[in-house]
């Protein structure tokens, strides 16, 4: 079919997802049609018998009809690019998805080996989801037969793991690599970008993924996330085996204990920990080093230093694209066991037990804490805002490339899209270049301009009146049919103001061989 062959990658991938949710409407249906049946019952009952519970359990079997739907709505949705991260308890929202293969239960049994439910990660909801649809439609596709797959879910030491595991005809070592590649299928009808979606969607949430395949038992997909912050048990004040003496001061006692300190940070920064060498060797940052000195600035009041810290930390971090997330649970890590060394202090020592001294000293250090944060966060905004701005400017520079054929003549091809802010763009541009390189003619091809609008075209009328102004020459080439139907029906021309050419080869020539090359002075005025 010709369709076929043209249809582009992206179509394909939209068509099979539609046809994979179309496999599976089959066993929807089914378990669409018993409530729905159910709900039409008790609607008879209820007109010959006016009973309060027969609404409820309607309402119950109907609601019931409206998840199912739901559930394969949030399969088949379009990505949410913007989707927000939320806590998401995995387990729940695994066994939605294992319902979706009703109609392949009698061939393949699928066994849940939940350890942990109820631990909690975070991520985006509809974006995990379709990950591991994706993952659960490949193990059933790789069981020919009768199979088994197991989907199995644990959490410990601040990971939830997940994995997928088939019966079905694994994969061959020399493919293993090629997992994740974009368009890379065994399958008649295949896609390839199941994977792709997978590793990309995994990867986002800052886990991992663990591929194991055998060809005589079959593959398994291990997946690891970081447990998400809240499902942690609230977090109290520790005690701790530190040294201290009655003469001690803080800054002392943090001395002292600065290897007490570092460790405990660790314990509570579950998800830093791992990160801690990456950052490093990315950002040349020391997450430990800099987190002791920011509780000395800290302890000691010294509010400058403190802001002149965040203000640097801000930068570094938004220079390395390092990501915010890790830098908030270190933040408050380091909050949570700085006031866990306040308490220890104040066991050894009693001189914070004092009801005034105690709410002074959480004034100045949480505000403290809170002015770091702050100026961190607005430093790296800021950083990242300048950054934006100077990309921006930058692709408005390359949009208007003026290219200089010889001294005298340039070209500039135009591409793209010409809405109101290009044109005034290209104007300056074209304009300070004429002024300050001199250039008598300049050719601008059109060849690569997509949409016409008569808009465009008036703005480019403008821009060569500019030109024209500079007392520089201006030839068109590159017309696109579009865009002389567009002319003729709008009654705009050039006339008067650029010499036109059909292509760019034959403008050069033209100005090649009739204008003398520079340098040489004209004969007649040698005569
Ligand atoms: P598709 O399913 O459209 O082929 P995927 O990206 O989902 O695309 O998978 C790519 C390829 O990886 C498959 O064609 C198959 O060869 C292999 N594969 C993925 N999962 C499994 C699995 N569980 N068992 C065997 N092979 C698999
Ligand atoms: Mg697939």
């Amino acid at each position: 079919m010709s369709t076929e062959a043209h249809r582009s990658p992206r179509n394909e991938a939209h068509i099979s997802q539609l046809a994979s949710v179309g496999q599976i409407a089959a066993g929807i249906a089914h378990e669409v049609r018993n409530p729905l049946t159910a709900v039409k019952g008790f609607l008879q009952l209820l007109k010959e018998r006016k009973e309060e519970h027969y609404i409820e359990v309607a309402q119950a079997e109907l609601e019931n009809a409206i998840g199912i739907l739901q559930n394969l709505l949030n399969v088949s949705k379009p990505d949410l690019e913007d989707e927000p991260f939320e806590s998401i308890d995995l387990t729940a929202e695994l066994e939605l998805l294992m319902q979706l293969f009703q109609d392949q239960f009698y061939r393949v049994e699928l066994v849940k080996s939940f350890q942990d439910p109820g631990t909690y990660i975070s991520g985006r909801k509809n974006q995990l989801k379709k990950a591991f649809f994706n993952l659960l439609k490949n193990a059933f596709e790789a069981i020919p037969g009768k199979g088994r797959i197991v989907v199995g879910h644990s959490a410990s030491d601040g990971r939830v793991t997940v994995y997928i595991q088939d019966s079905g005809t694994g994969i061959p070592k020399q493919k293993m690599n090629m997992l994740g590649t974009p368009f890379f299928t065994t399958k008649q009808n295949g896609t390839g970008m199941g994977l792709t979606l997978v590793f990309s969607v995994i990867y986002q949430h800052n886990g991992f993924i663990q591929v194991e395949s055998d060809e005589k038992t079959g593959t398994r997909f291990t997946i690891t996330f970081p447990v998400a912050a809240h499902s942690k048990k609230y977090k109290e004040v520790v005690r701790l085996q530190l040294q201290s003496t009655e003469q001690m001061d803080l800054k002392q006692y943090f001395r002292t204990n600065r290897k007490a300190f570092e460790e405990q940070l660790l314990t509570e920064a579950v998800n830093v920990r791992d990160k801690i060498d990456e950052i490093l060797r990315v950002g040349n940052i020391n997450l430990l080093d800099n987190a002791y000195k920011l509780v000395i600035f800290i302890v000691e009041g010294r509010e400058h230093e403190v802001i002149s810290f965040a203000k640097t930390e801000g930068v570094t971090w938004a220079k390395h694209s390092l990501t915010l997330a890790f830098k908030l649970e270190w933040l408050q890590a380091v909050r949570r066991v700085l006031w866990s060394f306040l308490y220890n202090y104040d066991l050894m020592s009693g001189t914070i037990s004092d009801k005034e001294h105690f709410f002074n000293l959480e004034k100045r250090i949480n505000e403290l804490m809170d002015l770091f944060v702050n100026h961190l966060f607005i430093s790296y905004s800021q950083f990242k805002d300048d950054l934006i701005r100077a990309q921006r400017e930058m692709m408005d520079d390359l949009s208007v490339p003026i290219i200089p054929f010889t001294p005298s003549i340039s070209i500039l091809p135009l591409i793209g899209t010409i809405d109101t802010e290009r044109s005034l763009t290209i104007e300056d541009k074209v304009i300070t270049q004429i002024g300050t390189a001199h250039i008598e003619t300049l050719i601008i091809d059109l060849s690569g301009v997509l949409e016409v609008e008569p808009d465009v075209i008036r703005r480019l009328i403008g821009v060569i009146d500019g030109v024209r102004m500079m007392g520089c020459q201006c030839i068109i080439t590159g017309f696109r049919p579009g865009f002389v139907k567009m002319m003729v029906r709008t009654g705009l021309t050039f006339e008067n103001k650029a010499v036109t050419k059909a292509t760019l080869q034959q403008a050069l020539a033209d100005v090649i061989f009739k204008s003398p090359p520079p340098g040489t002075v004209s004969p007649s005025v040698h005569s």
